[in-house]
């Protein structure tokens, strides 16, 4: 197990958010190694004392029931390097000291190309692992030149490209229980599923992170990554095994397969909007034209999913959080009854399990009925799982390299059509359900 967690990027708010609070549920759980050392990076001159205080303060103030042992043991664990990476002996201190580590770069994307090319010139001990957050690239052509990057300074095993809704269990779970089910499994495929849809609505808006956002809007930040992701685990073939190999080997495949768009296709299958008031949000720039709703309709070729639709929403400022992948079954042929067509949905956030069914009404009538469930909690929150994996080096939730180029492959001809302007940007009411105007329905010649 890796013993040194090295965070560049240590002052930032995902640390103080996420990590941190990742790695106190780590320590109350026992999965901290006994020497482990977490050293924060920044460019801030600071102290080891200072950077304590700083990391006590944030721990103090995370979400959820965190032991207060456990926070001291992280808070004891940290210490502070000040980094310039454009020096690499700053770099080389930030990395020196026994065994392999664990580089964490939770750096502003625009520098991870900087930062992996100041490793490769240091070096790092054999067994590392090297980290890197999201947005993995803002194109095709960069996150391949990343990948570029990243394959002079390490093997692929030892990258991991984190997208945090794989280490949620509700989504692991969209796999666990369409594969192992046998009222499920035999009917996941487009004889008997009509539409998927993948949600992530958000009643929140930008909460003062233009400065990202505004550069990146929803389709880059959500739809090319954790939509995308969503759409293979609930479409995948079943992998022989849940190795990084066979999991992301079928995870490719569900990417492979879907349909390139052409000009017409993106003007019949995807919707972009923003809300109103967005051009007047500080740090916005209004002429960037950012998307705060994406909406895409994708096809898959292969055997199994020609002929389902699989309907990826996004948006911020809607009228309601709505996280879920819902599956939409075909009506049953011909039958005596009035009824309509089951659904089944897997709650995200939160989380939870439904089956809309027609069951038993008065004298001979069905009505609808829901089966709910409810689910444990996790064990983990998403960080300290994905931590966890890192310090083992378990790389089955994270991206491979080329997962992340064919998802941006899936999301050019989008972001491509968009800039030329062949989809309009609609506006919508904060508090709605999203841009009114037209919907994408089934496109015409689309199985119904
Ligand atoms: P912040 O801007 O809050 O922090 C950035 C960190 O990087 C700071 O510690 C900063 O410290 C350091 N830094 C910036 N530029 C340099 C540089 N040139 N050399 C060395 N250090 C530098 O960003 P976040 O923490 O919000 O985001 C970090 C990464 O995590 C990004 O890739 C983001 O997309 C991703 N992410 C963030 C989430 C969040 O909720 N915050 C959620 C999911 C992903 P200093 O300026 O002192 O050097």
């Amino acid at each position: 197990m890796i013993e040194r967690l090295v965070v560049f990027g240590g002052t930032g708010d995902l640390m103080g958010r996420y990590l941190l609070p990742g790695l106190a549920a780590l320590a109350a759980r026992g999965h901290l190694p006994e020497r482990f050392e977490v050293v924060g990076a920044a460019r801030e001159d600071l102290d080891d004392d200072r950077y304590r205080s700083w990391a006590e303060g944030r721990l103090a103030r995370a979400d959820g029931d965190l032991d207060a042992a456990a926070k001291e043991a992280v808070v004891r664990a940290a210490r502070y390097e000040r980094l310039d990476l454009a020096d690499p002996a700053s770099v080389a201190a930030c990395i020196a000291g026994d065994g392999p580590v664990a580089a964490y770069l939770a750096l502003p994307p625009a520098v991870f190309p900087i930062a992996v090319t100041a490793l490769h010139q240091t070096g790092i001990p054999d067994g590392s692992q090297v980290v890197l957050e999201k947005p993995f690239g803002e194109d095709l052509e960069s996150a391949m030149a990343l990948n570029r990057l990243l394959a002079a300074l390490v093997d692929e095993r030892h990258v991991f490209r984190v997208d945090h809704f794989l280490a949620m269990t509700t989504v692991q779970n969209v796999l666990g229980t369409r594969l192992a089910n046998r009222v499920l499994e035999p009917i996941f495929n487009s004889a008997h599923i009509e539409e998927v849809e993948v949600v992530w609505d958000e009643s929140l808006a930008l909460e003062g992170r233009a400065g990202y956002y505004d550069h990146v809007g929803a389709l880059k930040d959500m739809v090319q990554n954790h939509l995308l992701q969503l759409l293979c685990l609930v479409a995948m073939e079943p992998p022989n095994s849940l190795s990084e190999r066979d999991l992301r080997d079928r995870k490719v495949d569900v990417l492979r397969s879907v349909r390139p768009m052409g000009d017409e296709q993106v003007v019949a299958r995807t919707r972009r909007g923003r809300y109103r008031g967005y051009a007047g949000e500080e740090g916005v720039a209004p002429e960037r034209g950012t998307e705060t709703f994406a909406e895409v309709v994708l096809e898959l070729d292969s055997r199994r999913w020609s002929g389902t639709r699989f309907r990826l929403r996004t948006g911020k400022a809607l009228g309601r959080d709505r996280m879920e992948v819902v599956v939409r079954f075909r009506p049953v042929p011909r039958h005596p009854f009035a009824s309509a067509p089951n659904t089944l949905r897997f709650g995200l956030e939160p989380e939870g399990l439904s089956l809309e069914l027609m069951g038993i009404g008065p004298a001979m009538s069905l009505v609808p009925l829901r089966l709910g469930a409810e689910m444990e909690p996790p064990e983990l929150p998403a960080y300290g799982r994905i931590l966890l994996d890192v310090l083992i080096a378990n790389s089955a939730l994270s991206i491979r390299g080329d997962e992340a180029e064919e998802a941006w492959r899936v999301v050019t001809p989008i972001l491509e059509g968009w800039s030329r302007g062949l989809v309009p940007l609609e506006e919508y009411d904060v508090g709605s359900d999203g841009p009114g105007g037209r919907g994408l329905g089934p496109a015409p010649g689309d199985p119904s």
